[in-house]
């Protein structure tokens, strides 16, 4: 299990820090790493635009 963000990503910058892995990487749409990702839910938390989803 993994979080994904999805096409309602605005590329804000709020998840990138908060992930306490270091999961998330930067690009048009924001990408987390299914193999790094502990599936804490922080970064869904913390999305303005609620694009992060449990996959
Ligand atoms: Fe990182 Fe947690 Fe989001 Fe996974 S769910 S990308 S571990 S903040």
């Amino acid at each position: 299990m993994a979080y994904v963000i999805s096409e309602d990503c605005i590329a804000c910058g709020s998840c990138i820090d908060e992930c306490p892995v270091s999961a998330i990487s930067e690009g048009d749409i924001y990408k987390i790493d299914p193999e790094m990702c502990t599936d804490c839910g922080t970064c869904a938390d913390v999305c303005p635009t609620e694009a992060i989803h449990p996959a």
